[in-house]
């Protein structure tokens, strides 16, 4: 494994945090009391395989902050889950929240298992078990799970469903990334992608490339990054190159995405077997010259080791920290502008929060009404960051313009509620 990928997540949402703090000059009190996770909950959870034998699973959820609202965050199932990453993407996702001025705070789960390897019946009873052991710590205004790495709307589908036995009534709300028949929203499955599509086109618009005339490479061809290609696609926007945990394919001429997504469910293989082009490594993808880099898999991809050979002009961070500290600064010095995580992939969490918001009210929006205001956020947000990174005469980079603010309004409202008791 690359030194790089060994990284501790949550030492770089520390720094990351602390470098805003410092610009921010924000009193001790409020440094200390937004910094830290307000809870950690770890369980283990038990399971009966399908072989009759009984498997522990290591499980967590981490709820950073509550200032702006109740927790909100995904729970992530895959093997290389640790507790340092949880607690990174809990943070991650109250600033994210902020930065899109949500009206929820941070949180995030996720339970060590591969869930490549286990069957249908193993993953529910574990969904279940898992609800079961945070159950005292989540609800529609506590904590609201809902999708990321290796989870889906099925497997929100069953967390609703054993939430709602446990409370003795349905209760929607407590889960957003549902299937639409459990009252999920319009529009969620794709917003990530959306919000990374929308940030894309603003970020082109602000250097002035035409999308039309652009190319973009997307490393992770899962929910976020396929959607995210195909709908730069529909900007008419040449996808060049796309990957998944298999390898990458290449293909000069542009790749039709929904046919490599075909290809993909058909096969059950990786992309990089598909015939229309050549395969490519993971690192070597991250290098093709290109307008738009759209990293969409998972954290520490792009690294000391490969960032001064990035030849993009943009990257839209769909993934959450994909970029070490040490690439971050190198990629600002080599001019390459960057759409921070914490903004590019905030349109999961805004069209959650329109889900959320549908369940508590039991109504329902139609998707043009959620994708127009998705749009809206997406657009404002991206020049509320702009505005700060040309306040400091673009001396910044683009992610400490976007810490200011989410930090900065996380900080405002727990100033505004005063430290209890
Ligand atoms: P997913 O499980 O649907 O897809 C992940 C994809 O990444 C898969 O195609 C997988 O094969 C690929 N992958 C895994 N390891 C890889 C590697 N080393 N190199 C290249 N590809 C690799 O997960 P997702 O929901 O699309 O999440 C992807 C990223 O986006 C994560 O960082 C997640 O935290 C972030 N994110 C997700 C959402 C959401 O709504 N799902 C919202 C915001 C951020």
């Amino acid at each position: 494994m690359p030194e790089e990928s060994k990284k501790n997540p949550y030492l770089t949402a520390l720094e990351q945090f602390n470098k805003a703090a410092d610009f921010l000059n924000l009193n001790k009190e409020t440094r200390f009391s937004i910094r830290e996770p307000q809870r950690i909950l770890e369980a283990p959870l038990p399971v009966k395989m399908d072989n009759g034998d009984v498997k522990v699973f290591s499980s967590y959820r981490v709820q950073h902050n509550t200032a702006r609202g109740p927790a909100k965050g995904g729970v992530r199932y895959h093997p290389d889950v640790d507790l340092n990453e949880v607690k990174a993407l809990a943070m991650w996702m109250t600033w994210k929240c902020a930065v899109v001025n949500v009206p929820f705070g941070g949180a995030k789960g996720g339970i060590i298992c591969n869930p490549k390897e286990m069957s249908e019946n193993e993953l529910r009873n574990l969904s279940r078990r898992y609800i079961y052991a945070i159950y005292p710590i989540i609800g529609p205004k506590k904590d609201i799970p809902a999708p990321d790495v290796g989870t889906n709307s099925k497997t929100m589908g069953w967390y609703m469903d054993t939430y709602s036995m446990l409370v003795g009534h349905p209760e929607p709300a407590v889960v957003t990334g549902k299937p639409l028949s459990l009252n999920g929203s319009l529009g969620r499955e794709q917003a990530t992608g959306r919000g990374c599509m929308y940030t894309a086109l603003e970020a082109m618009n602000y250097l002035g490339i035409d999308p039309k005339k652009a190319t973009a490479v997307v490393q992770g061809f899962g929910k976020v990054g396929y959607w995210t290609a195909k709908l730069l696609q529909d900007q008419g926007v040449k996808i060049i190159a796309v990957s998944d945990s298999g390898g990458g394919i290449f293909q000069p001429a542009g790749l039709d995405v929904d046919t490599v997504l075909n290809f993909k469910k058909n096969t059950k293989s990786s992309v990089k077997k598909y015939s229309c082009g050549s395969s490519i490594t993971n690192n070597d993808l991250l290098l093709l010259p290109c307008d738009i880099l759209a990293p969409c898999a998972l954290e520490n991809k792009i690294t000391a080791a490969n960032a001064s050979q990035i030849q993009a002009k943009i990257i839209v961070e769909g993934a959450n920290g994909p970029t070490t500290l040490e690439a971050d600064d190198i990629l600002h010095k080599k001019g390459i502008f960057i759409v921070p995580d914490i903004l590019a992939n905030a349109g999961g969490v805004t069209v959650s929060y329109y889900e959320w918001c549908q369940n508590i009210q039991e109504l329902y929006w139609d998707e043009n009404r959620i994708n127009a205001m998705l749009k809206g956020v997406m657009g404002r947000a991206f020049r509320e960051v702009i505005k700060i990174y040309e306040k400091h005469g673009k001396q910044i980079t683009p992610r400490l313009a976007a810490y200011l603010l989410g930090v900065g309004r996380v900080a405002e409202a727990a100033g505004a509620r005063g430290l209890w008791p």
